[in-house]
């Protein structure tokens, strides 16, 4: 146990944990049934294109969203560019930049502009406020990010959407299994994109889905994730391949099956966390609406370096000494990134909370493969961190 900052292993102490804790280690569900799924595909010798278990698969997660249409595809990121092209987005679109550089990524890739919009400080998602100011005459739609599973401000989004014609969509990668009032997220705005990365919540080792509950453009994004094809030997659309496989779609349906204990062992460390890291001064842990479906995937902390009296940054350099693998999303911020940083150098200017969250925010590992002892471990080490905090600095 460390008592003293002597202990600590950055200056010397030996590490707290004797194998790596990370971010995103993969939740996975019941190895039988993942196992004895495969061996049916294999079976059946159906691996691709639209197979059985990929058609479960979207009908489960649209049942889960309360939406009329999924399509499953091959990744998150895929399935934004295809939502995003689906709806004939063009010109610019709103985003924010405090973000997974996908959202930004995969509106450039199809020569799309984001306009970096700022986020609330409260709640790091895109501040409604902002974004009017920003349309122009070559805006076509915005994209909301449900960050961290927490909800965006989905009403005010909706109503600027409607009154200056443009289409919303949501990155809702990290919202799989959320709610807004009540609502599962999934059927807001004109279409929602899952991922189901291997370090998301729910996974299907890579994969991700758009969900919408418009038949016209549910038709038109499975056309374009099969190369456009509407019958055997009939294109009828400029397409890609986006499809999601058999594999990824078995190891989908067998997690979707443990997803209320995935749930049950984030809360619980959600609380575990909260508990202990409450009343540390400079230190904020991002809370969650109790009164929502959430899915508890991410632990994010604040790190007021002038009250703490040690920088994220610093935070960060001694967990990773514990191996501890905090990770410091989303930084740098997208309009810090390239090409973005090149093309808009002054974007920061009007981006002053995404700015600092980008300095600030410091993501825990959780899920479940971490133990509650692990956890106790590690708010130890961050307690003895800031109460020792401008010692700790100065010997960095
Ligand atoms: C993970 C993620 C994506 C991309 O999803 P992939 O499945 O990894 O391609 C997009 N947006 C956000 C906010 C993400 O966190």
């Amino acid at each position: 146990m460390k008592q003293h900052i002597d202990d600590l292993a950055i200056f010397g102490g030996t590490p707290t944990f004797s194998s790596d804790l990370h971010v995103g280690r993969p939740n996975i569900g019941d190895r039988e049934q993942l196992l004895a799924r495969i061996n049916d595909l294999l079976d059946r010798k159906w691996l691709s294109n639209n197979g059985p278990y990929v058609q479960e698969f979207e009908k489960r997660i649209a049942e889960t969203s309360g939406v009329k249409h999924c399509i499953a595809m091959c990744n998150g990121a895929v399935a934004l560019e295809i939502a995003i092209r689906s709806l004939g987005l063009s010109g610019e679109v709103i985003v924010p930049s405090f973000t997974f550089i996908a959202t930004a990524h995969a509106l450039q890739w199809q020569e799309i502009t984001p306009v970096f919009c700022d986020v609330d400080r409260r709640t790091h998602n895109i501040d409604p406020e902002l974004i009017e100011r920003m349309i122009t005459p070559r805006t076509t739609g915005i994209i909301g990010v449900h960050l961290w599973g927490r909800a965006c401000d989905v009403d005010a989004l909706t109503d600027i959407a409607q009154r200056h014609n443009l289409k919303l969509l949501f990155d809702a990668a990290h919202a799989f299994g959320c709610s807004y009032q009540g609502r599962m997220i999934g059927g807001f705005g004109n279409a929602e994109v899952y991922s189901f990365h291997a370090t998301k919540f729910l996974n299907t080792f890579e994969g991700g889905a758009v969900v919408t509950n418009d038949d016209e453009l549910a038709a038109r994004i499975r056309l374009m994730k099969n190369f456009g094809f509407a019958g055997y030997d009939d294109v009828s659309y400029i397409g890609t391949n986006g499809k999601m496989n058999e594999v990824s779609a078995a190891m989908g349906l067998t997690s979707l099956e443990s997803m209320d204990d995935f749930i049950d062992v984030n809360h619980r460390h959600y609380r575990h966390y909260l508990q202990e890291l409450s009343n540390i001064p400079g230190i904020t842990i991002q809370t969650y609406n109790e009164q929502e479906r959430c899915n508890y995937q991410y632990i994010i902390l604040e790190i007021d370096s002038e009250r703490a009296k040690v920088s994220r940054d610093q935070l960060h350099k001694i967990l990773w000494a514990e191996r501890v693998l905090a990770r410091r999303y989303f930084y740098p911020a997208c309009h810090r990134m390239e090409p973005y940083r090149s093309y808009f150098p002054h974007a920061g200017l009007l981006l002053p909370h995404t700015v600092t969250l980008a300095s600030q925010v410091l993501a825990l590992p959780t899920g479940t493969g971490m133990r509650p002892e692990d956890i106790g471990e590690i708010c130890r080490i961050i307690r003895l961190v800031v109460a020792n905090g401008v010692e700790v600095s100065g010997r960095l």
